[in-house]
């Protein structure tokens, strides 16, 4: 908290030994974005680390459309960063990576100095809700209990996805059914939402994602533009000035 990513990198960088390659791991949102800032960060300070991404699965960002892994692996490949699919991480020990092939279960060492591992984090509690966003304990609704966010799911056609995007519509369905609830009527509004999109930036002025539609994708600067305004309009939210029309 007190320092930034880029100082305590260059800090670590600096220091005699560490020119051995630098591993990610985890192909998932994170690890790639990850992967994006650090190949930005060695390649503008001139470290001559190599840079490697460690994947279990075949194919990077596996739950967005296979475009979008098709568009992050040929950058890869430009960036020479070199790309370990299929591939577990074992553990890492006096400046070796120690990892297993998937396929085979053969485990292999590799020289790594710095290993940063986003391999996600399972969900813990997650609650029930009806399309209302009234949570559901043993088939019994909780009238007076609703739950919004990454630690709900929401029995309705509207996105499950755990986005800001999703927890910001829930969110707010949430928040007017409680006033709808202590009303006269106890007309509730169900949850429909539906992704319009999601934007992963790749460095500082690249990014790939989709828009309206799984198969419309969008590359490039046009796709980090998008970006910086989605979060511009969530930083907005969170101070209070709420710009969402979907
Ligand atoms: C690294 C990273 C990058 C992401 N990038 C994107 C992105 O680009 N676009 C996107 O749409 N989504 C992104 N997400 C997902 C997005 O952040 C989440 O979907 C969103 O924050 C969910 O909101 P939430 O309110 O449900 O949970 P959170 O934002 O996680 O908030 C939960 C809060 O509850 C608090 N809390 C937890 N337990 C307790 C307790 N027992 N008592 C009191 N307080 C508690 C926590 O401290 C936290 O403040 C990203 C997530 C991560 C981790």
């Amino acid at each position: 908290m007190k320092h930034s990513g880029s100082e305590i990198l260059g800090q670590f960088l600096s220091r005699p030994g560490t020119d051995a390659p630098i591993s990610v791991v985890g192909g998932g949102a994170t690890g790639i974005q990850f992967l994006f800032e650090i190949e930005h960060f060695l390649r503008y300070h001139k470290y001559k680390n190599k840079l490697r991404l460690i994947d279990s699965g075949d194919q990077v960002l596996k739950q967005f459309p296979g475009q979008l892994a098709r568009y992050v692996e040929t950058l890869m490949t430009d960036l020479n960063i070199e790309y370990y699919p299929t591939t577990y991480f074992r553990g890492q020990q006096q400046g070796k990576i120690r990892l297993e092939d998937k396929n085979i279960g053969s485990q292999f060492e590799l020289a790594s100095s710095l290993t940063f591992l986003f391999s996600g984090k399972s969900q813990g509690s997650l609650l029930k809700a009806n399309a209302f966003g009234q949570v559901i304990v043993d088939q019994q609704i909780l009238q007076h209990v609703f739950v919004a966010g990454d630690c709900s799911y929401y029995q309705s056609i509207g996105s499950n996805t755990l986005t800001a995007q999703s927890a910001v519509r829930k969110g707010k369905l949430a928040a007017r059914n409680l006033l709808r609830h202590s009303g006269l009527f106890k007309l509730l509004e169900p949850y429909l939402h539906r992704d319009i999109g999601y934007v992963i930036s790749l460095g500082p002025s690249n990014a790939v994602g989709w828009l309206a539609l799984e198969n419309n994708v969008v590359t490039g600067l046009a796709a980090y533009t998008i970006k910086e305004i989605v979060e511009a309009q969530y930083d907005l939210l969170l101070v209070g000035i709420d710009t969402y029309l979907l």
